[in-house]
């Protein structure tokens, strides 16, 4: 705990101490004593929540207040005491056992909730505290939004929306009213809560404020991505007031009510909602339209959508430099969204387009929206293509054993694989055996969030510092380049 709380020092002046992680009384002695020696320069929260509250200690209330006094002692400036343990005792009773420091009174619901907060406050204040505290799991932005409208900049009032779809809520809660957002050092101790290195260094939370740009990823799952790393490395090398921020979204519905109370200037749309997207906007690209696929979403003036395609530019990027696009044959597996808009961008660009995918069907109907051709898997082994294109999740994390071809369907001059993440895939790793040129999914990545970022900002993207962040979030840092795909 010494180590966490010296790492915590490093990067903010406020630190809550869980007293009751520590497992025996012996050791909370030895952590108040070494406290009261070092005495760090910093406000300081003692917390020793009981069981029955949801925190770790088995005490009595009253052993619990004899704790916090001693915490008070050693140099805490604060202590939180919950609700279950104040509205137990006299507030004259608190005053004389923790009196000398500030109390914050605090309320926990860890399960879905969506209570009347204001009166939740009002029972908290009756206890007399000097700050009042409420975190509540919220399953919606809705809920998390109106339990943080409790706070709306009060100096004394903490709100906390705990869950993971209210995740890029705590990373706005400081601009959106509470005295304090919390992020754990190193364990977390309630869910959707983000450590502080990436609170403050990738989503910088303490800095948001009213006048910051705040942009987003929608999917689910989300917690994958890494556009956070790519779009916010573009904002911080330009020096923008911007975050950029991802969005787990359960019902499309209640994200969209958010866009405008949040301020969201425009966002990125991924799994599984690239199609579902389309019947919310008010206008689309003729081109994404084409496709039927948005991932790229601007909010206009009055709240406006507007829907583009970056995909299909992220595909061109990656293939153009590598293979003539006119005079080339090129089969995509697979036939879902990405498909569609690596589809549209190959047979504009003048190349013959052939789709094999599990469903006959899909692989005929989009061939035939392309001007392209359907081939079945059997022909694969006979037939040759300048390049292939995976555009199926087959091989992403974590299943990276699997590939959707084997070697000997590998009858070409290049393989494509969409997938990012691992960087070189198990069908890159067949293809490169055969002595086949390879492109990872990581450049149509790089060059669809690079226009998204464009797009939003109307500047040349910083596609350097942005590739440098997604490579160091993949651990392949500046080792290796993507010479080694291909
Ligand atoms: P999608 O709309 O769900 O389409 C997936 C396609 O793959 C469908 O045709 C699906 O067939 C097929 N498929 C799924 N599992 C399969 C399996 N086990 N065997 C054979 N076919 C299978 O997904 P998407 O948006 O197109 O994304 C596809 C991949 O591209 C994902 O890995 C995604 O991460 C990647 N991607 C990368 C980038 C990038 O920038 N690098 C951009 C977009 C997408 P059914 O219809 O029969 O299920």
């Amino acid at each position: 705990m010494w180590k966490q709380l010296e790492r915590a020092l490093r990067q903010t002046r406020t630190v809550e101490l869980r007293l009751d992680w520590l497992l025996t009384e012996k050791e909370m002695q030895a952590f108040l004593r070494r406290l009261a020696t070092e005495r760090p320069r910093a406000t300081l929260i003692a917390t020793c929540r009981r069981r029955e509250a949801g925190g770790r200690f088995r005490g009595t209330i009253a052993s619990q207040l004899l704790v916090l006094a001693e915490a008070l002692r050693a140099g805490c400036g604060w202590c939180d005491l919950e609700i279950e343990s104040s509205s137990q005792c006299p507030p004259e009773l608190l005053e004389v056992l923790i009196g000398q420091g500030r109390r914050l009174a605090s309320a926990h619901f860890f399960r879905a909730h969506s209570a009347d907060w204001h009166s939740v406050a009002a029972r908290l204040w009756r206890t007399r505290p000097d700050a009042v505290k409420i975190a509540a799991k919220s399953c919606s932005l809705a809920d998390g939004l109106k339990l943080l409208r409790l706070a709306n900049g009060k100096r004394n009032v903490v709100a906390i929306p705990m869950g993971e779809v209210a995740l890029p809520l705590r990373c706005l809660a400081l601009r959106e009213g509470s005295a304090l957002s919390y992020a754990p050092v190193e364990t977390a101790t309630a869910s959707g809560q983000v450590p502080l290195d990436t609170l403050e260094n990738l989503y910088r939370a303490d800095r948001i404020s009213r006048k910051t740009r705040v942009y987003g990823v929608i999917g689910d799952p989300i917690a994958h991505s890494l556009s956070p790393q790519l779009q916010n490395a573009g904002f911080q090398a330009r020096k923008m007031d911007a975050v950029y921020l991802p969005f787990l979204v359960h019902d499309l519905r209640d994200f969209l009510s958010a866009v405008e109370p949040l301020g969201i200037r425009g966002f990125s749309v991924t799994l599984p909602y690239k199609q579902k997207i389309l019947r919310h906007l008010d206008d689309c690209d003729s081109l994404a339209a084409a496709i039927g696929a948005v991932n790229t979403v601007v909010v206009r003036g009055a709240g406006k959508l507007y829907g583009y395609n970056t995909d299909y530019i992220g595909v061109l990027r990656a293939l153009q430099l590598r293979i003539s696009l006119p005079a080339s044959r090129i089969l995509i597996v697979g036939a879902g969204g990405a498909a569609r808009a690596v589809a549209f961008a190959l047979a504009q660009s003048g190349a013959a387009v052939c789709i094999c995918a599990r469903r006959a069907q899909e692989a005929k109907m989009l061939a035939r929206a392309v001007g392209g051709e359907a081939v079945t898997r059997a022909r694969l082994r006979e037939d040759f293509f300048d390049a292939v294109v995976n555009a199926t999740p087959v091989g992403m994390f974590p299943a990276v054993e699997r590939s959707p071809l084997t070697e000997h369907e590998l009858n070409c001059r290049l393989v494509f694989d969409l997938i990012y993440r691992p960087v070189e895939t198990k069908l890159l790793q067949l293809a490169a055996r055969r002595g086949i040129e390879t492109i990872s999914g990581l450049e149509m990545f790089l060059a669809q969030g690079a226009a998204q970022w464009e797009i939003w900002t109307g500047q040349r993207a910083p596609v350097a510092a942005m590739r440098r962040a997604v490579l160091d979030a993949l651990g392949v840092g500046g080792k290796q380049n993507l010479r080694a795909q291909g």
